[in-house]
């Protein structure tokens, strides 16, 4: 199984040049995991400014997601015996995407659920994307949370982590970086963004109630975008599955 060709005999291994349907399940449960680990500091940075759900809200709907994914990634198996894929990329972000709109409620869930949508529907039935291309679709989801939620930039949300990161990973892209590298430009850009929020005064979103007083905090929502960019640099680049050493 597996591309043509592109890893033979490579002892480093499974470092992708390209964007993979495995990479993708592998981002999204890496986000899973980064957000149960975090969901309390979610919840406490939120419970400055908000109203202390943000980090249940985003693991109650990863938790959900994980489980769709369960079902529909299966990656190997049925491949091999030459069955159309079970999940294109396009179709394993949009099950995301659904399943957050559908259980997490409050603004995070439907705008991530956008985010998500809106990548599927750039990914399209894609099994493969270059890193150029995955910062199109990455840029349509970002733009997608946009027309959503209205939020501009230093409006104090997760878009000032999102914005910053699309634009960084599409530039990185053009210039011809590695998958890794350019993944790892976009989540230092999130970082940065993510800490730009905290004298920031929120001008979208429940924190924006709480005029001057929502300054000196970090935004929650820009810190969970910033664990999704994070999660891409730990696991987007995987080409497959983790094997045994030695097969
Ligand atoms: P709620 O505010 O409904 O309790 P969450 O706590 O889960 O929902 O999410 C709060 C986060 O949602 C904020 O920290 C902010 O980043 C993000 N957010 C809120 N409103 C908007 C918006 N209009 N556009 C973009 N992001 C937003
Ligand atoms: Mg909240």
């Amino acid at each position: 199984m597996g591309r043509a060709g592109e890893h033979d005999g490579a002892a480093v291994g499974r470092v992708s040049e390209i964007v993979t349907q495995e990479g993708v399940i592998a981002w999204l449960r890496a986000f899973a995991v980064a957000v149960a680990q975090n969901r309390a500091y979610l919840t406490d940075l939120d419970a400055a400014i908000g109203d202390a759900d943000h980090g249940s809200n985003m693991d109650r709907g990863m938790q959900a997601a994980v489980g769709k994914l369960d079902v529909l990634g299966e990656p190997g198996e049925a491949g091999e015996a030459g069955e159309p894929s079970q999940g294109d990329i396009g179709a394993l972000l949009k099950t995301v995407g659904m399943t957050l709109v559908s259980t997490v409620g409050g603004a995070a869930g439907p705008l991530y659920g956008t985010l998500f949508l809106q990548m599927g529907s750039a990914a399209g039935q894609a099994a493969e994307l270059s890193p150029a291309q995955w910062a199109v679709v990455l840029g349509a989801g970002v733009k997608g949370v946009q027309a959503r939620g209205k939020a501009e930039l230093e409006d104090k949300t997760m878009v000032d982590a999102l914005l910053p990161a699309a634009e960084a990973l599409s530039a990185a892209a053009a210039s011809g970086l590695s998958l890794a590298d350019a993944l790892r430009r976009a989540a230092e850009a999130a970082e940065r963004g993510m800490k730009a929020t905290i004298p920031l005064v929120a001008r979208k979103g429940r924190a924006s109630y709480l005029g001057e007083r929502s300054a000196g905090h970090q935004d929650p929502g820009a810190t969970s975008s910033w664990l999704l960019m994070e999660a891409a640099v730990e696991a987007l680049a995987l080409d497959a599955l983790p094997e045994r050493p030695g097969t």
